[in-house]
């Protein structure tokens, strides 16, 4: 199959065009990537099984594990979600259009192959504006997970799209680099008290504050095999690049010289290194290829770089990343809960 690329630029009479084209491979059954906000999503008619089906095949994506169906106004979410709690409504007053998930009883509209079985519907309204014209052009409903192959690191930039699904979809609209870099924050509201089932942009404060009360998935502290994670998603091995990823965690200047040790020893074993630092502590390490993934001052540019980061080192056949790490309370919850993930948790403390 041919994949064509296109590129779409909001105003554009000819973006618009492009965007009914997609629009019709979507309602006719087909897959179309397109950017949103967060990250590149592989779309199509959440209401048409073997159109859900197909991303399923070209991610190689478990099928027990659901997707997210995009809507692109608030009238539409009633045919899908069975039941929708107060506190629903005021996320979604606050939150909507962005970048949180949430997940409802299903109706009967939405079948078993977009939900993986479940019972639940998974439901975001994106901002992206190309994201929101292809929705309403595409008939209203597209099951969208991350473009990537299974498991890789999620599109930020339509090439990278390209990297996973050339020749397997007939369509890329590409909007440019995206704004956030890391996917939805995923709220439960079917069952009681608000539960972040994913980490992402919006933390679990921003949740209380609006919801009043709110609370994280137990299952997904690092590693507990015990309580599994209830997004199906969240227990497989994810995000990752082809290179052993390893963090290191501690002060600063530990850090540093850790990365600097190990990065010796490896590059004198014979293997090719990556460091992930920081545009402060870029110029401490001497060994291997040194990437900055952003400054500490504004975490938004590390969430943005990092999936890009992980697929440039890939491409340069690097054997092993060692990583500074970023647990701060805001969004650096959600990178790190990435980052240990495509790391396989594996860090080292210094
Ligand atoms: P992706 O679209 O690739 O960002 O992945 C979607 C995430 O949402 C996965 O972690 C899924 O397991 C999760 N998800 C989707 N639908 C549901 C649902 N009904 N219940 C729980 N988690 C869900
Ligand atoms: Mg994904």
């Amino acid at each position: 199959m041919e994949t064509v690329i296109i590129k779409i630029k909001n105003t554009e009479m000819e973006s618009q065009k492009a965007i009914q084209t997609a629009g019709e491979v979507i309602r006719s059954g087909g897959l179309v990537a397109f950017p949103t906000e967060t990250v590149y999503g592989l779309g199509a008619d959440a209401l048409n099984p073997q159109a859900a089906h197909k991303i399923y095949e070209a991610k190689g994506r478990p099928s027990d594990n659901p997707l997210i169906v995009h809507i692109s106004n608030w009238e539409d979410l009633g045919k899908i979600a069975a039941n929708v709690p107060e506190q629903a409504k005021k996320l979604a007053d606050k939150f909507w259009p962005g970048p949180l998930t949430m997940i409802f009883e299903k109706t009967k509209a939405v079948p078993f192959e977009t939900t993986g079985g479940l019972k639940t519907v998974a439901v975001r309204m994106p901002s992206h504006p190309a994201a929101l014209a292809l929705i309403k052009a595409g008939g209203g409903f597209i099951a969208a997970p991350s473009a990537n192959t299974s498991g890789k690191p999620s599109p930020t930039q339509a090439r990278h799209v390209a990297e996973d699904m050339q020749g397997k979809i007939p369509m890329i609209l590409d909007g440019g680099p995206v704004g956030i870099g890391i996917e939805s924050t995923i709220v439960d509201v079917s069952e009681g008290i608000p539960t972040i089932l994913r980490p992402g942009y919006i933390t679990l404060d921003m949740v209380r504050e609006t919801a009043g009360e709110a609370r994280m998935d137990p299952g997904l502290s690092a590693g507990d095999v015990n309580i599994p994670p209830k997004a199906p998603g969240m227990k497989y091995k994810h995000y990752a690049p082809d290179a052993d990823l390893i963090l290191v965690e501690g002060a600063s200047r530990n850090v540093q010289e850790k990365i600097n040790s190990l990065a010796k020893e490896a590059s004198k074993a014979g293997r090719s290194v990556g460091i992930i630092g920081t545009d402060e502590s870029c110029c401490n390490y001497q060994y291997g290829i040194v990437k900055s993934i952003g400054t500490r001052k504004d975490e938004d540019t590390i969430a943005r770089h990092l999936y890009g980061i992980l697929r440039e080192f890939d491409g340069q056949g690097v054997d092993v990343i060692y990583s500074e790490s970023f647990s701060t309370p805001g969004i650096g919850q959600a990178i790190m809960n990435r980052m240990l993930k495509a790391a396989g948790y594996q860090v080292i403390k210094a």
